[in-house]
């Protein structure tokens, strides 16, 4: 227990709790994560099979339970006690290591061990299932587990996706060396995973790599220095390297396995040179890694080499998307939380309509990103089982997700750190941490300005995956009969014009500066008809449909700022949004045109 949650041993508050009660609005502590979000039930009702619901909801529901409590108070103590980088041992020589908290260690055990998140996509038997855990279960995980902790979710999904890239790219003798250990759930000798290419010359231009690879009697040597490396201390890093006599740019790329430790035990030759001092993901260690002919393992053809990293990137791309969504949905909980509590010149401030508009504002791209992963999940599990249709529409969904949450995490932790008031920028409070984790979404496995390319670039104007989603959305919409016609119709023409838009700035490279714009409206209307149709299904709280009108009025219509519309259905939307009540269409029917 840290200074922070001063409950004696019996879990009561203290006479100083409760003297701050009268005053000081609660947060979520002891809450259960996954009892309290009406949304992610009904959706994972929804999409995952009634025999997988059933076996796995005592797991989300003992996830939830934790996130709530152990987990977030191990995260608070991680973020307050960052790792340290030895360099050296006491006699001098360089076996460097990084030392981690006694919390950040406890989180790894649930993680890794209890929970098995690296292996649960790769193998049977994590969490009693008797196959690999379907991708809308593990991301929903994902989205569980970062409402507490967000750093350590880095190496988490990273061991992961690395264990992807190793199943299907590496020769069987790499897979049987590295597998076992990296699929292994004992954390104290199990192998983790990382990814490395950035360097100094580009994080975002890759093909300016300038890490060499030299075969040296046999073996490949590493010669470089990679600017960038998260979870610095992993087991085995998949990184980029071009190998000697290789074509520059992105071609001459090959993809490489590199270990930590030699098979005698020995320190592989390179070397973690420092750690960063990061605005966020304060728990996890990034730093700087010094190549100096290091032995590799080449994975997959060497000329492959970008195109097999790209696999692992979109993983995490997904990751990131979900990820966003965790912190954003913590957000709403928190200010929730503070808005029903805190008063104010005599009123609940959840009372103010200002305060109403504001709390609007953060939910509801929380509530966009949860309909958008779990669709963008559910086609991996469709595309896994041989849809092209799906693989083509999660092509496109993976950039759209992660540029579009990520960018709304920082408005919302911000807009969730106001509602707490002064006390939000003090850091005995999520907030503060929540708003300093939220930046790095917009930086990592691409920037903003990246993913939009490749949203409208390649997505759109090349691969055409954009016809995919339009087709899905299209029949979803044909489907919610229980909606009334004149929204659909509306939601129709809307996506018609934004998927015109689209390909019109995909086709016209004197468009490209509108591509940020052409994929927050591909994402906007996509968010629109999910919560929609999942409105119009039996047994969904259908409050989800007033969240698909907020996002046509604020998000893809055109409004007058000296001269806004009257907004009265907002007003009776928000009466039936904020009321904690499951809702029939029937009744909110009339607020939908
Ligand atoms: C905490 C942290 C951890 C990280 N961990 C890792 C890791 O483990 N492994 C790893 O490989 N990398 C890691 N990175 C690196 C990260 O992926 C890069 O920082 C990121 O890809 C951006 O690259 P850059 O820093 O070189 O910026 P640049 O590529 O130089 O970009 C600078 C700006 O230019 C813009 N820009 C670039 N090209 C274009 C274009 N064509 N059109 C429009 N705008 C453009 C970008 O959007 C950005 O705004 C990490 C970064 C951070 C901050």
């Amino acid at each position: 227990m840290d200074a922070r949650s001063p409950r004696n041993s019996s879990g009561t508050a203290t006479p100083g709790q409760r003297r701050g009660a009268d005053h000081i609005a609660p947060d979520c502590a002891g809450q259960n994560f996954y009892a309290i979000d009406r949304g992610l039930r009904d959706l994972l009702a929804h999409y995952l099979t009634p025999d997988d619901f059933a076996r796995l909801e005592p797991h989300f529901d003992r996830l939830g339970a934790l996130a709530g409590n152990r987990l977030d108070e191990l995260a608070r103590i991680a973020d307050k006690h960052p790792p340290v980088l030895y360099p050296r041992d006491r006699f001098g020589r360089d076996e460097d290591w990084i030392d981690y908290h006694s919390s950040y260690r406890e989180m790894e055990q649930i993680a890794f061990g209890d929970f098995g998140f690296h292996a649960m996509s790769h193998r049977a038997g994590t969490l009693g299932m008797d196959r690999p855990l379907p991708a809308v279960a593990k991301y929903a995980l994902q989205y569980l587990f970062v409402q507490a902790e967000f750093g350590l979710m880095c190496p988490i999904s990273v061991t992961d996706t690395s264990i992807h890239l190793i199943r299907k790219f590496a020769a069987p003798s790499l897979q049987e060396y590295l597998l076992p250990k990296m699929l292994s759930g004992d954390v104290a000798t199990m192998w983790k995973g990382t990814q490395f290419m950035t360097e100094r010359a580009g994080g975002s231009d890759v093909g300016t790599i300038e890490t060499v690879a030299r075969h040296e009697d046999g073996e490949w040597r590493l010669y470089g220095d990679k600017w960038f490396c998260s979870h610095a201390d992993a087991e085995v890093a998949l990184l980029l390297a071009r190998p000697e006599g290789a074509p520059a740019g992105t071609k001459g790329l090959a993809l490489f396995a590199l270990p930590r430790r030699l098979k005698d035990g020995s320190r592989n030759a390179y070397r973690i040179v420092r750690l960063k001092d990061k605005l966020g993901t304060r728990s996890m260690a990034s730093g700087e890694i010094l190549l100096e002919g290091a032995l590799a393992y080449l994975v997959g053809k060497a000329d492959q080499g970008l195109k097999q990293m790209m696999e692992q990137v979109n993983l995490s791309r997904l990751s990131h998307g979900v990820r966003a969504s965790a912190m954003m949905r913590r957000c709403v909980n928190e200010a929730m939380v503070c808005a029903r509590t805190r008063t104010a010149f005599g009123k609940t401030i959840i009372d103010y309509p200002l305060l109403r508009r504001q709390l609007l504002k953060i939910t509801l791209p929380s509530e966009q990103s949860l309909s958008m992963f779990l669709f963008a999940a559910d086609a991996m599990d469709r595309a896994n089982a041989g849809s092209k249709d799906a693989e083509n529409c999660l092509r496109i969904l993976t950039p759209l997700l992660k540029f579009r949450a990520c960018r709304d995490n920082i408005p919302v932790a911000t807009g969730a750190m106001e509602v707490r008031g002064g006390n939000g920028y003090i850091e005995e409070w999520v907030q503060a941490r929540l708003v300093r984790d939220a930046h790095i979404g917009v930086l990592w496995e691409g920037t903003s300005n990246i993913n939009a390319l490749d949203i409208i670039t390649r997505a759109v104007g090349k691969t055409r995956a954009h016809k995919a989603l339009q087709a899905e959305l299209s029949k979803l919409l044909d489907e919610a009969t229980a909606i009334p016609d004149p929204f659909r119709d509306r939601l129709r023409q809307t996506l018609d014009r934004t998927l015109t838009f689209a390909e019109r700035v995909a086709a016209e490279p004197s468009q490209e500066e509108h591509a940020r714009q052409a994929a927050s409206a591909l994402y906007h209307i996509a968010s629109a008809v999910l919560m929609t149709s999942e409105a119009a299904r039996p047994g969904t709280d259908a409050r989800r449909a007033l969240f698909a009108r907020l996002v046509l009025e604020h998000r893809l219509s055109v409004k007058d700022p000296l001269a806004p519309k009257e907004s009265g259905w907002e007003h009776a939307a928000a009466e039936i949004l904020f009321s904690e009540r499951k809702v029939a269409i029937g009744e909110i029917a009339k607020l939908l045109t």
